[in-house]
């Protein structure tokens, strides 16, 4: 299934894609000006910006690969599932698969069709518990890519404790590509002795959400170097331009940005927790900058009666076990208290 962007509005509150609505840091402005005129006309040398990533991420040199975006790390992976496939079964020509547990980001399915591979779709559990077991059972000698979302987007739940490491130890034969878009957010990653443990694993990041980088496209891939070197060879060799790793660089030096932002998304969290508790909405407690919520029959009403107010939310109901549910993102505390407004009104006026 190819992916179908969600319909947006000119000028709108844009509640609807994760994005950090406050804007990027004023310092990325600043370094996308100091740009020069040879800065544009060169080949751009990642060795210093790559370097600053790897501080960050607190791993030695050659643990961490720039991608255009997360997007380009995703479906380097699924090139890798198809390239691995064909090394080891060119006999049998039986085609790579590649596991997913739903709900999850679109993506996947679509980087998966893009290799031609037999994509596994893991249906949910009550209240999207992480099927350990049933992943682990899906498991086949063609396996070859595995896509764990943590914290997971539209449900904003942790993968639990140990759940990479099982699955990694459970398919060597296999990459299993942590997505990590909302770490920032979570505080929680995969990144550390475990990669080191299971070469396989590779840790997904992005500068788009919390670091407000969505249209400059940034993202990276934290692996063993010996798993980037596989990786690498797929990359095209100058993906990143120029505006992308000066911008990224400003983002990271500008700390105190970046901690607002987390710090306005815990509090937006709660107030659409608490406005879910008055509406006895169920929700999930996220640990990224949005949050899922089941509104009910209403649900797609709800969205199109936001959007007439320019306001977008995502509409889930289509997604598996999100009958019902919409997706909103809990940013900007004004920007959250200006939809949550609009819904209380929306809301009430149905109510007669
Ligand atoms: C937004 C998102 C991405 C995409 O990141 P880009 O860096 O913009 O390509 C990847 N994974 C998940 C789970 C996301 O929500």
């Amino acid at each position: 299934m190819s992916y179908q962007p969600p319909t947006t509005v000119a000028g709108a509150l844009r509640l609807h894609y994760n994005e950090n609505t406050a804007g990027c840091s004023p310092a990325v402005l600043a370094a996308l000006a100091a740009v020069t005129r040879e800065d544009a006309a060169f080949y751009p040398d990642y060795a210093p910006i790559t370097a600053r990533c790897e501080r960050e991420f607190g791993v030695d040199a050659g643990w961490v690969q720039l991608t255009n975006g997360l997007d380009e790390g995703l479906q380097v992976a699924a090139q890798w599932a198809r390239s691995a496939q064909d090394t080891t079964s060119n006999r049998t020509g039986a085609r790579p698969e590649v596991i997913i547990t739903e709900p999850t980001f679109e993506m996947y399915d679509a980087y998966a069709e893009t290799v031609h591979a037999n994509l596994v779709r893991l249906p949910p559990e009550p209240d999207f518990r992480f099927p350990l077991d049933r992943l682990l059972a899906a498991l086949t000698a063609n396996t070859r890519l595995i896509y764990l979302t943590d914290p997971n987007n539209p449900t904003g739940l942790p993968l639990p404790a140990d759940a990479v490491q099982a699955v990694a130890e459970a398919a060597p034969h296999a990459l299993v590509l942590v997505d990590e878009a909302y770490a920032d957010f979570s505080g929680r990653t995969s990144i550390g002795p475990l990669l080191d443990r299971c070469r396989h694993v590779v840790v997904g990041r992005t500068f788009a959400k919390a670091h407000g980088l969505a249209a400059l496209r940034a993202g990276a891939l934290v692996a063993h170097p010996d798993t980037l070197d596989e990786l690498r060879r797929l990359l095209p060799p100058f993906s990143l331009n120029v505006a992308a790793i000066r911008a990224l660089a400003a983002a990271l030096d500008d700390r105190a940005c970046l901690d607002w932002y987390v710090s306005e998304s815990v509090t937006s969290r709660t107030r659409i927790y608490e406005f879910c508790r008055r509406h006895d909405f169920p929700f999930w407690p996220s640990q990224a900058n949005f949050v899922l919520f089941r509104v009910g029959d209403r649900a797609t009403a709800v969205v199109n009666a936001l959007a007439e107010r320019r306001i977008l939310i995502r509409d889930k109901s289509a997604a598996a076990g999100c009958a019902g549910c919409v997706r909103m993102t809990a940013g900007v505390v004004a920007h959250t208290e200006r939809a949550l407004n609009a819904l209380e009104e929306i809301l009430a006026s149905r109510a007669h």
